[in-house]
């Protein structure tokens, strides 16, 4: 049973594009866009904090993964859906990881991929209170797959011009500060063991900390450097809607997150939409929830998630010029 589904999703992820830039470029195609509703996108954030905090090995965590098995077997079709499971150890303890790998519309071999990591920290050291509880992670984690989510919704009634891959990366924040080496354990996973060899989309885009209160996007480095074509097309696009005091037009920091795990192991240019500033000694800050107990639903602002879905929506469904 294991290898009927490993077959049926392996033929939905299908090689695209080769390595020239003709997949970065955009242009309006005149296409109706669909509306993105996030009240919707709110509520999957309150169903993940429901579970409590999503840490690797909890209760919570494996209940997670069977809540977005359900919400993506209902929206892409049960045979569209792959959890890559595996084991690691880290810490001194043998830990479950699932990367949720979802596909739409198998039938294109142009595609793109949108990915978020769905795990929470398994503490909150900026925390002065409660620096060894694992945090909510209503922002940290939650607010990225409640877009994807909802655009899972809308892909199912309004199936995109092109094939659009999801994946939600386990683990990205298991690492304690500074031990890079043990963050990112499900992107890094999923470059070393890819389900499918040669999965080659035109180019993806990740989404962190995309609910909060406060949120400003600037252009994140990596970001720029992978696919600057991308970047300007997104906070064009932003700009357009009048989001531009949220996506703002300035250069951001080099913010090490799954995108650049993404573009080392595949290749595929992958850009970043996180909630970040620089100070004014030039050094990244997060904001002041960030990885701590304040990281919950209080903080969540729907206007924010709003725009980020309104911009994807324009992009997925208006921007890219497909044969
Ligand atoms: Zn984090």
């Amino acid at each position: 049973m294991k290898g009927i589904l490993f077959t049926s999703i392996i033929s939905l992820f299908l090689i695209a594009c080769s390595d020239d830039q003709s997949g970065l470029q955009f242009k309006d195609q005149g296409r109706d866009v669909p509306e993105f509703n996030s009240r919707n996108a709110f509520s999957f954030i309150e169903d993940q904090l429901a579970f409590g905090p999503r840490v690797p090995g909890s209760d919570a965590h494996r209940e997670a993964v069977n809540y977005f098995r359900d919400h993506f077997s209902e929206t892409a079709g049960q045979r569209s859906v792959f959890v890559q499971q595996f084991e690691q150890e880290i810490y001194n303890e043998t830990l479950p990881f699932y990367n949720v790998l979802v596909s739409f519309g198998g039938e294109h071999t142009d595609r793109i991929v949108l990915a978020a990591h769905w795990d929470s920290r398994p503490r909150g050291e900026r925390d002065p209170d409660n620096p060894e509880l694992p945090i909510p992670g209503a922002d940290d984690g939650a607010s990225g797959v409640s877009v994807l989510m909802e655009l899972a919704t809308i892909f199912k009634e309004n199936p995109p011009p092109i094939g659009v891959d999801i994946i939600l990366f386990d683990g990205e924040d298991y690492g304690e500060e500074g031990d890079l080496a043990n963050y990112f354990i499900g992107s890094r996973y999923w470059g070393q063991n890819p389900p499918v060899p040669g999965y080659n989309p035109r180019f993806g885009i990740l989404l962190d900390m995309v609910g909060g209160e406060g949120a400003v996007f600037p252009k994140e480095v990596h970001s720029v450097n992978f696919a600057p074509q991308l970047v300007d097309e997104v906070w064009s696009i932003a700009a357009e809607k009048g989001h531009g005091e949220l996506f703002l037009n300035e250069r951001g920091g080099r913010v090490a997150d799954d995108h650049v795990i993404v573009e080392q192991y595949t290749g595929i240019p992958m850009i970043n939409i996180i909630h970040h500033r620089l100070n004014e000694s030039g050094q990244i800050e997060f904001p002041p929830y960030w990885h701590s107990q304040k990281d919950d639903i209080d903080i969540i602002d729907r206007n924010v998630l709003q725009a980020v879905g309104d911009v994807l929506l324009e992009l997925i469904y208006n921007r890219i010029p497909v044969d």
